[in-house]
């Protein structure tokens, strides 16, 4: 029977980490490993089935007519608001609602719709070079691949995701400043990078879900899981959110809300 006092150096008792082959006493730890997720598949399926309760048809508040419409008005709304965009689309998509018409107003006259928006010189070039674009090499029509709008002028890849996923029904996330917030600040999809919380989200996200999955964070984040204070009395998932700052875990009654409040900046890349 062996003596259970005896020290058998060389041999790591049951439980232990070996040492290293190398015959030194040091242990060999594992790296840390980011969580994709704090939650696990049951709580992410609850968090939106409770967005889906709240919202059943959440819409952006941007106003288009047709997927060209759409890609000009995402183009335009960045570091401008829905409201101030809508202000100047209703008179530029009435004067031209497609590529050739676009293209055949010219860069001025684009300009002159679209002079209340912030950077609206540049806006009114990308929204010139991407209509004769959109005719030269894609027959006037909006392509269906991030790969294809990206080389568009004044197309990023958000603003790509914005157009698959609302226009096309494509299952993408676009990751503004509100989702990249969200995703980090409650554990739902840390990443360093608005492409690493999107690459999250589009993992853990139930497919079910990912239709309305953008619209539903953003209006969360705008409304209620705000920058400087999040709204956690407000809050639908505070019983199952895991963010450090949270006030409270009773969630609030899971009841739909109508649309809400003033638009904020919304559409700025990060
Ligand atoms: S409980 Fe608070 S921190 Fe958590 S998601 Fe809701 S608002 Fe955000």
């Amino acid at each position: 029977m062996a003596n259970p006092k005896s020290k058998d150096r060389g041999t790591p008792k049951t439980g232990q980490p070996p040492g290293k082959r190398d015959g030194s006493n040091a242990v060999a730890r594992p790296r840390p490993v980011r969580p994709f997720s704090l939650y696990n598949p049951a709580e992410v399926h609850e968090i939106f089935r409770r967005f889906s309760v709240q919202r059943p048809e959440p819409k952006g508040e941007l106003e288009y007519v047709n997927p060209f419409t759409l890609l000009v008005a995402v183009v335009l709304s960045a570091q401008a608001t829905d409201a101030g965009v809508n202000k100047a689309t209703r008179a530029l998509f009435k004067a031209a609602d497609s590529p050739e018409k676009m293209a055949a107003l010219g860069v001025e006259k684009i300009g002159d719709y679209i002079r209340t928006i912030g950077l609206w010189r540049g806006k009114a070039k990308n929204v010139a070079a991407l209509s004769q674009a959109l005719v030269r090499d894609h027959g006037g029509r909006v392509p269906e691949t991030r790969e294809e709008l990206v080389e568009l002028p004044g197309v990023g890849r958000k603003t790509a995701n914005v157009v698959l996923n609302v226009a096309f029904g494509q299952h993408t996330m676009a990751v503004d400043t509100h989702i990249f917030r969200i995703g980090n600040r409650i554990g739902l999809a840390p990443g360093k990078t608005p492409e690493e919380v999107e690459r999250r989200l589009v993992e853990v996200i139930p497919d079910e879900y990912m239709r309305h999955a953008h619209h539903w964070l953003i209006l969360h984040g705008r409304y209620v899981c705000k920058a400087r204070k999040p709204d956690c009395p407000a809050c639908a998932i505070a019983d199952l959110c895991k963010a450090r700052e949270k006030t409270t875990s009773i969630p609030a009654p899971l009841v739909e809300i109508e649309p809400l409040g003033p638009a904020e900046p919304v559409g700025q890349d990060i």
